[in-house]
């Protein structure tokens, strides 16, 4: 079989870069071992989140630290006997952190998550996905005046600095917006800008719908198998029945990336922050309509398709250990206190995903540095689903020749050889 172009994973990544390619006139072949969107992009809390501008960064100071080391929160939990094998990862980490270098980091990132709406919208017409998207924002919700105040006024830097829309609520009008609410709030910060996902999952199955009606083609396969071009020139993969053969490849493998860049010779400072989702029936009497943080412990609760889908926050360990859903069990309690109509559990067990991270925060989106015609999309951490579809146009800009619509340097792989 020959392409222009194959498409390693079909994630909201892939699917992305796959359209973008696609769209361009090289065709396409997208290749994953499951269904797209079965992944990481099935299991998030859905948030298009244009007030991004801050990636998650590592805590800082001794207090900090010394609170986290404790592993008894929510918002943060760690696998003691993974450390050794993540410590480096979580130095350096901590040192893109840091204010100055944290700085670099955020005024880097800007133009890329400014472009997180502005290009999922196209797609979402285009693929006819309208009615997966809800456009009224996202709460943070207070249960300390001081935390409170304090993201008041980084929520006023990001509109002074980034544009970034927001309200600031008091926690009457919170509960006005939001009547199942039920814990006694200091306040609520709405960001105004950001789009959610009803069904993140489904989302990813209209795009990838949307792939095959511009002509491009899905099939299952084995990303590890990928080689050089036995010609010298380009790349090909062996799948059951035949061999893939095209000019190009994207890896775009998510949490998997680092194994097959790995191969390739490459050391990327690849880790994850694992995650998990459990759906709760909605209440008859006010359900849930709003997707919400708990600001104070991390959680998210979010009006899917399914139900309600509590998200949890980062977890450390080795990406393939057994689940350790601790932080569920933890947040549960909590979110029947914030949203006491929470129904009963709807999932077996608990979803178990894990976000793909970089020490500086940021995606490795561009050239393999060291072969022809090879190229990295991967590494988008919490902000994968935001950025899928940004990423593939820039991909796609690079590959194509054209003018890219951001400056795509910082993103270089390069940055870590
Ligand atoms: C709990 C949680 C909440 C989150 N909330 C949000 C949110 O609100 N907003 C947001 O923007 N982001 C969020 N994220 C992050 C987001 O989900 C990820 O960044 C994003 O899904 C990554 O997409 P991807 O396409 O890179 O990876 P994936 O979706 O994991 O896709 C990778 C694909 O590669 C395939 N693959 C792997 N190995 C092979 C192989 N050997 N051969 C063939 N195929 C292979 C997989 O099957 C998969 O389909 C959240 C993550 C978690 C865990």
């Amino acid at each position: 079989m020959q392409a222009d172009s194959i498409v390693l994973g079909a994630g909201i990544v892939g699917v992305s870069v796959a359209i973008h390619l696609q769209m361009r006139g090289r065709a396409t072949v997208l290749v994953d071992r499951r269904g797209a969107g079965e992944e990481t992009s099935y299991g998030n809390a859905g948030l298009i989140q244009r007030e991004g501008a801050l990636p998650r960064a590592f805590p800082q100071g001794l207090a900090a630290l010394f609170r986290y080391g404790l592993n008894n929160r929510t918002d943060m939990y760690y696998h003691p006997d993974a450390l050794p094998r993540i410590a480096p990862f979580l130095a350096r980490y901590w040192w893109h952190s840091r204010p100055d270098n944290y700085r670099k980091v955020v005024n880097a990132y800007a133009p890329l998550i400014a472009a997180s709406i502005s290009e999922h919208a196209p797609l979402i017409e285009l693929a006819g996905a309208g009615d997966l998207i809800a456009k009224e924002g996202w709460y943070l919700l207070y249960r300390d005046a001081g935390e409170r105040d304090a993201a008041f006024r980084e929520a006023e830097w990001l509109s002074r600095d980034f544009g970034i829309g927001h309200q600031q609520l008091g926690g009457d009008e919170m509960v006005r917006r939001e009547p199942g609410v039920g814990a006694k709030l200091a306040g609520a910060l709405h960001w105004t800008d950001p789009w959610s996902i009803r069904e993140p999952g489904g989302l990813v199955v209209k795009y990838r719908e949307l792939f095959e009606g511009l002509g491009g083609t899905v099939v299952t396969g084995d990303a590890m198998r990928l080689e050089p071009g036995t010609s010298g020139a380009g790349w090909r993969l062996p799948l059951a029945v035949e061999v893939l053969e095209a000019r190009e490849a994207v890896i775009a493998l998510g949490p998997w990336a680092g194994d097959l860049t790995g191969r390739l010779g490459y050391r990327l400072p690849l880790e994850v922050k694992r995650g998990y989702h459990m759906h709760y029936a909605q209440p008859e009497a006010q359900p849930l309509r709003h997707w919400m943080l708990d600001a104070s412990y991390g959680y998210l609760l979010a009006p899917m398709v399914r139900g309600i889908r509590l998200t949890t926050g980062a977890e450390f360990a080795l990406r393939d250990a057994p689940p350790t859903p601790v932080q569920v069990d933890r947040d549960e309690p909590l979110a029947r206190q914030l949203f006491p109509g929470l129904g009963k559990r709807l999932d077996a067990e608990p979803w178990r995903g894990a976000r793909p991270v970089t020490p500086d925060m940021m995606p490795i989106i561009g050239p393999a540095p060291r072969h022809e015609k090879l190229w990295f999309a991967f590494g988008h951490a919490h902000h994968g689903m935001t950025l899928g579809p940004a990423t593939g146009r820039l991909i796609a800009e690079m590959v194509t020749g054209e003018q890219p619509f951001i400056d795509p340097a910082a993103f270089s792989a390069a940055r870590f050889l």
